[in-house]
């Protein structure tokens, strides 16, 4: 493996999502105020990438572009420069109606290229809807971030950038540890960052998730591996075991003291776009 010594970490938090509920805990954001004010916290204690999805007045997962609109319009005044990145993943089933928010032109968004399994259903991504999503992205110059559930999505993403559905170097992002998914296996881990490696390049950047307790463990593996980290409540709500997180920023500050732990400064905004390929914030 290679020295990750002084390689910058971009930290993505991933703050709401589609399932956490304030039962789950209170700290999970659901309205936009509560969302741009977690998101600050969270860009504060280091974090450039807000990886978003939006509720409805109910706390259901919606797909609708003015409450993206609203929430991204909050961002960038309170968080000037952070990258932006809307889900086009929460509404399986949805359709293009997932894509609606593209058009708002986000710095990147998700993009799943293959179905798998969730903990209670199938998360599906027909190729046609895959197909047309990527088209949309590339359409508003929207950066996808490449979910990688299973190793044919990274494999499918290669297939993608050599025809020319995918802008640039896919920037992968592998998740571990989803029911009925793949879970946290160190090998299957490596594999990844080797099939990285080999299909977009030595330097192709690319980062982690594990789900709830898994969260942690595939940060360490991450930035110990000169990966980048995602974490946030919508992956995990629990700081350990027995104690719910705080805030955002409560889980984005372990990631931190793990960059510190293997040497790895926390990548800034111009390091973090430059990275990813993105312009330079305004
Ligand atoms: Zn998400």
């Amino acid at each position: 493996m290679t020295d990750v010594k002084g390689k910058p970490c971009i930290i993505c938090v991933a703050i709401t999502g589609s399932l956490p509920t304030k039962e789950n805990n209170p700290a999970v954001p659901i309205s936009v105020a509560e969302q741009v004010e977690s998101t600050h916290e969270a860009f504060e204690a280091g974090a450039t990438i807000a990886h978003c999805h939006v509720r409805d007045d109910e706390g259901k997962p919606t797909s609708d572009p003015e409450r993206f609109a609203r929430l991204k319009e909050g961002l960038e005044k309170h968080c000037p420069g952070m990258i932006v990145q809307l889900s086009t993943g929460g509404r399986s089933g949805a359709g293009q109606a997932r894509g609606g928010m593209l058009p708002l032109r986000p710095d990147m968004a998700s993009l799943s290229v293959g179905s798998n399994n969730f903990p209670t259903r199938v998360y599906e991504n027909p190729p046609d809807l895959v197909d047309w999503l990527a088209a949309e992205m590339l359409k508003y110059g929207v950066k996808p971030e490449v979910e990688a559930f299973d190793l044919s999505h990274i494999l499918k993403a290669h297939d993608m950038q050599k025809k020319g559905q995918l802008a640039g170097t896919p920037y992968v992002q592998f998740v571990m540890g989803v029911k009925n998914a793949m879970p946290a296996d160190r090998d299957v881990f490596d594999y990844y960052i080797r099939t990285v490696e080999r299909l977009f390049g030595k330097d192709a950047p690319w980062c982690a998730a594990g789900i709830g307790p898994n969260q942690i463990v595939l940060n360490d593996w991450a930035v110990s591996s000169g990966g980048h980290a995602r974490t946030g409540l919508e992956d995990n709500v629990r700081i350990d075991r027995d104690t719910l997180a705080p805030s955002n920023a409560a889980l984005v500050r372990r990631v931190v003291d793990l960059c510190a732990k293997y040497e790895r400064p926390v990548a800034n905004l111009q390091q973090a776009r430059q990275i990813l390929g993105l312009a330079a914030p305004q």
